[in-house]
């Protein structure tokens, strides 16, 4: 059984100021990529292809690949405009497996026990995902900053990453929605997610993978704060 992945950093993270991109930003001495990487290295995970902003790709390979030893990473591509372009293109030089994960590479706490969950549910749906129940309220918005409706809360779940699915599934419908883009694109739609595509294009719901430990995806600068005291305290369990 062959199984890989895909790391995300191929984003701009406007909504965090600064010139650095937040993927390369110091977390406990190392760029927040380098710990999403540094799971998948210590997992079970075959091969991994690190997506990035098209002309960083030296730089990775030199300051983060080469530097901290990565040998599962024999890939490193520029990314698209969209993340789910990222995708797409990470999918297109993935070759063939049976797995494949789908991570953001600004979610550097990732864990050893959510990839095996993650394993364990795919072998067995074809589609997991990470994921949170909500502990907030979460309301729809009608568009004009008024509050519309109000899903029950015991069925909202927030999404994470890993996204994982069986290759052949994912594949195509990454492929299937590259045929679809304008016409989405022309109604609103926005993708989002992975299990989002999977869905429209592939008709597999994915199953729902709760995740106890944090997970943050760094947005703010606050969120450096919070992921870098959370790296301590797990060292220190
Ligand atoms: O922007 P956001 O934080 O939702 O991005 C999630 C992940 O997807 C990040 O790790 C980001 O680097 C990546 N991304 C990407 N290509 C894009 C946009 C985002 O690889 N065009």
């Amino acid at each position: 059984m062959k199984t890989n992945a895909i790391v995300l950093a191929g984003g701009r993270g406007r909504r965090m100021g600064g010139t650095t991109p937040k993927q390369y930003l110091d977390l406990a001495g190392r760029p927040v990529v380098y710990h999403s990487l540094k799971a998948f290295e210590d997992s079970f995970i075959d091969n991994v292809i690190l997506v990035c902003t098209e002309g960083d790709e030296d730089f990775c390979r030199k300051e983060i690949v080469i530097k901290y030893g990565l040998t599962k990473v024999n890939k490193i591509i520029s990314g698209g405009r969209e993340r789910y372009d990222s995708v797409m293109k990470g999918l297109s030089v993935s070759g063939g497996c049976d797995y494949i994960y789908i991570h953001d590479g600004a979610r550097p706490l990732l864990s050893q026990h959510i990839l095996e969950r993650c394993q364990h549910y795919v072998e067995k749906y074809g589609a997991a995902v990470a994921a949170v129940p909500a502990s907030d309220t979460v309301k729809i918005e009608d568009g004009n900053g008024f509050i519309k409706d109000t899903p029950e809360r015991s069925l909202v779940w927030l999404m994470q990453t890993p996204q994982v699915f069986s290759y052949s599934l994912v594949k195509n419908a990454y492929e299937k929605l590259a045929e679809s883009r304008e016409r989405l694109k022309n109604a609103g739609v926005s993708i989002t997610d992975d299990t989002m595509v999977v869905k429209m294009f592939g008709g597999v719901d994915a199953k729902l993978v709760e995740n106890r430990e944090p997970n943050l995806k760094i947005t703010t600068p606050q969120d450096m704060i919070i992921a870098e005291a959370l790296m301590k305290a797990r060292e220190t369990v």
